[in-house]
C-alpha cells in the first residue's frame, strides 16, 4: 500500500471515531437516570448513550410476556425527580411511557444511539482514554468511540436469551417450549394447556395474566417462594390527592413512607423471621382457604428476604388458584414426554405449551471484552469499591442496584458520586482515577461478590465466580443496604487513599 492510501484509510478511521467526555452503556432505567443526573449536575459535559436495542427501556422493552409488570412500587423504582402518578405496581408499557416522558422533557433523545451493540472497550494509559468498538445492529457496520469515562448501565443479565436448565428429552415434546424473555408474538395461549416452570416474580405475573384464557395453567415449581400480597394502591397517596397536594410532594412523601416501611420489614426478616413467615403465609391462606396445602406449595425452606420477595397485587395469582383456573405443583422434572412433563413423583403434566420461567443468565458488564493497556481484563480478579468501581480499572463506574429495595434508588446514589468524582478530577487536573487497595486493606480477606447467607438467588449463585470480589470492609463491598448507603455515599472522601489519581 502506498503512503497516501495508508493516510487516507487512517484519516477515514479517525473521522469515524467520535469522542465524548462520558460514554454511558445502556438506555434502561439506569442509563436514562444517569444521563439525567449528568445533564443537571455537570451540564457542560459531552456524553453519548450507546444502546444495543432499537429503543430505550432495557428490561421493560425486552420482556413482553403477558402481564409483565414491576414487582416493586414505582414511587421508588421511578426517579426521585419525576413523580409517579399511577398505581404503585406498573406494567412494562406504563414504565416505558414514563421513561419516554423523562427523555422528552429533558431532551435526552439527542444523546442516545440505538442499535449500537458494544463489543470491546480498551483503556490506554498513554492517551488516558477508553476506545469503544460497537457494531451497528442494522447494517453490521463498526462504530468507534473514545471517552474519558465509562458509565456502565448495562444491567446484570443477558438480554438476548434467558436461562433454561437442561432436562432430559425436551426434543420429544410435541408442543412449544418458550422462555418468557423471548416471548413469541405469535404465541396463542387461548384454550391451551400451559405449564409454567418456575415460581419467581415472572411466573407469579404470567400465571394470573393467562389463567382466564387458557384451558388450564399449572405453575410447576421445584421449591416454593415467598410472596407479599396487597392492594395495588397506596392509601396515603389517595388521601393526599383528595387534599389536592402537589404530585411532587405526594411522590416524595410516599417514597419516604415506603422506604421507612421497607426498612422496618427488612430488619424484621432478620430479627423475627418466624413471625414474618407466619404473616406472609397467613396472607396466602386467607385467600386460598384453610384446606389448601400451604406447607407444600408456599412455605420456602429459607428465611424471608434471602431471595427477592415478589409482590402480588390484588392477590391475583392466589385468586386464580382458588378459582381452579390455575394450580401449583411442587415436584421435580424427571423428563419431558411427547405430551408434556413426567415428574419424579410419577405424576404426568399434560401441556400444549411449556413456559420456562427459570430465570436469567448473569451477564457481567454487558458481554463486552475489556482490555487495559492491551491486557485482557477479568473482572473476577478485581475487588469492588462499594459495588460501583473496581481495583485496577481506570475511569469506570458500574450501576448495580438493590435487590431488596428498588434498583433505581442506587442509580441516583451512584450518579451523585460519579458527578462529584468527575468534578473533583477536573478541579485536580487529574485525567485518571483508579481504585486501589490501601496499605491497611492488603490483608483483608477477599470474598465472593455477595454473602450467600445474606442473599442467594440462583442466577447469582450459578455465576458468582465471574463477579468481582468483595472485601470485609464497607468500602470494598456492595452492601445492598440503601438505608446505610444513602448517608454514606454523599460523605465519601474523594481524597481517600482508595482513589489513585494521575
Ligand atoms: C421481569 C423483570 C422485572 C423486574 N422488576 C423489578 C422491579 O419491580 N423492581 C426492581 O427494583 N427491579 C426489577 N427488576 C430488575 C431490573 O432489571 C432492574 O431493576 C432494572 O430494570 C435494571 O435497569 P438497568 O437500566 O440497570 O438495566 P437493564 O434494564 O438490563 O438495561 C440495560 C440496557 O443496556 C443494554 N446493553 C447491555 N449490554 C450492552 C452492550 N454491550 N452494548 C449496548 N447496549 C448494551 C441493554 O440492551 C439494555 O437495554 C426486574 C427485572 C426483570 C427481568
Amino acid at each position: 500500500m502506498n503512503i497516501s492510501a495508508a493516510r487516507a484509510i487512517s484519516a477515514s478511521a479517525q473521522q469515524a471515531t467520535e469522542h465524548f467526555d462520558i460514554l454511558i452503556v445502556g438506555a434502561g432505567i439506569s442509563g436514562i437516570g444517569s444521563a439525567y443526573q449528568l445533564t443537571k449536575q455537570l451540564p457542560d459535559t459531552s456524553f453519548v448513550i450507546l444502546e444495543g436495542q432499537e429503543s430505550f427501556g432495557g428490561t421493560w422493552l425486552t420482556h413482553r410476556y403477558p402481564g409483565i409488570r414491576s414487582d416493586s412500587d414505582l414511587h421508588t423504582f421511578g426517579y426521585s425527580f419525576k413523580p409517579w402518578v399511577g398505581p404503585p405496581i406498573a406494567t412494562a408499557a406504563e414504565i416505558l411511557a414514563y421513561m419516554g416522558e423523562v427523555i422528552a422533557e429533558n431532551d435526552l433523545g439527542k444523546h442516545i444511539r440505538y442499535g449500537h451493540r458494544i463489543e470491546t472497550a480498551s483503556w490506554s494509559s498513554d492517551s488516558n482514554l477508553w476506545t469503544i468498538d460497537a457494531v451497528r445492529t442494522d447494517s453490521g457496520e463498526p462504530a468507534r468511540f473514545t471517552a474519558n469515562f465509562l458509565w456502565m448501565c448495562q444491567g446484570y443479565y443477558r438480554h438476548s436469551e434467558g436461562f433454561t436448565p437442561e432436562w432430559p428429552d425436551t426434543e420429544k415434546f410435541k408442543g412449544r417450549i418458550v422462555h418468557p424473555q423471548c416471548w413469541p408474538d405469535d404465541l396463542a395461549v387461548d384454550g391451551k394447556k400451559v405449564v409454567v416452570i418456575g415460581s419467581g416474580a415472572t411466573a407469579a405475573t404470567l400465571v394470573p395474566a393467562i389463567a382466564d384464557r387458557c384451558a388450564h395453567v399449572t405453575m410447576l415449581q421445584r421449591s416454593p417462594t415467598y410472596f407479599r400480597l396487597g392492594r395495588n394502591a397506596i392509601e396515603l397517596a389517595e388521601q393526599l390527592r383528595q387534599l389536592q397536594v402537589k404530585e411532587e410532594w405526594i411522590h416524595e412523601i410516599v417514597r419516604r413512607k415506603i422506604l421507612f416501611e421497607q426498612d422496618v420489614f427488612t430488619k424484621r426478616c432478620i430479627s423475627e423471621p418466624e413471625q414474618v413467615k407466619k404473616e406472609l403465609l397467613g396472607q396466602i391462606s386467607a385467600v386460598v382457604g384453610p384446606d389448601y396445602d400451604i406447607a407444600t406449595h408456599f412455605t420456602p425452606s429459607y428465611r424471608p428476604w434471602r431471595q427477592r420477595i415478589a409482590f402480588v397485587p390484588e392477590a391475583d395469582l392466589f385468586h386464580g388458584i382458588k378459582s381452579g383456573k390455575a394450580s401449583v405443583v411442587t415436584d421435580e422434572i424427571d423428563r419431558f414426554t411427547e405430551a408434556g412433563i413426567l415428574l419424579k413423583s410419577g405424576e404426568a403434566l399434560e401441556a400444549d405449551i411449556i413456559v420456562t420461567a427459570t430465570g436469567f443468565n448473569l451477564c457481567i458488564l454487558g458481554d463486552i471484552a475489556f482490555t487495559i493497556d492491551g491486557a485482557p481484563l477479568d473482572f473476577a480478579d478485581t475487588v469492588t469499591y462499594r459495588g460501583m468501581m473496581f481495583t485496577g480499572v481506570p475511569n469506570m463506574a458500574w450501576v448495580f442496584g438493590y435487590f431488596r429495595a428498588s434498583w433505581t434508588l442506587r442509580t441516583d446514589l451512584v450518579a451523585e458520586f460519579v458527578c462529584r468524582m468527575l468534578a473533583h478530577m477536573k478541579e485536580k487536573g487529574a485525567k485518571k482515577v483508579v481504585p486501589a487497595l490501601r496499605p491497611e486493606d492488603h490483608n483483608m480477606p477477599l470474598l465472593s461478590w455477595i454473602d450467600p447467607e445474606n442473599f442467594n438467588p440462583n442466577y447469582l449463585m450459578r455465576d458468582m465466580h465471574l463477579l468481582p470480589k468483595r472485601g470485609d470492609k464497607v468500602e470494598w463491598q456492595h452492601s445492598q443496604d440503601y438505608w446505610a448507603e444513602k448517608d454514606q455515599f454523599p460523605a465519601i472522601d474523594l481524597d481517600d487513599k482508595a482513589f489513585v489519581y494521575s
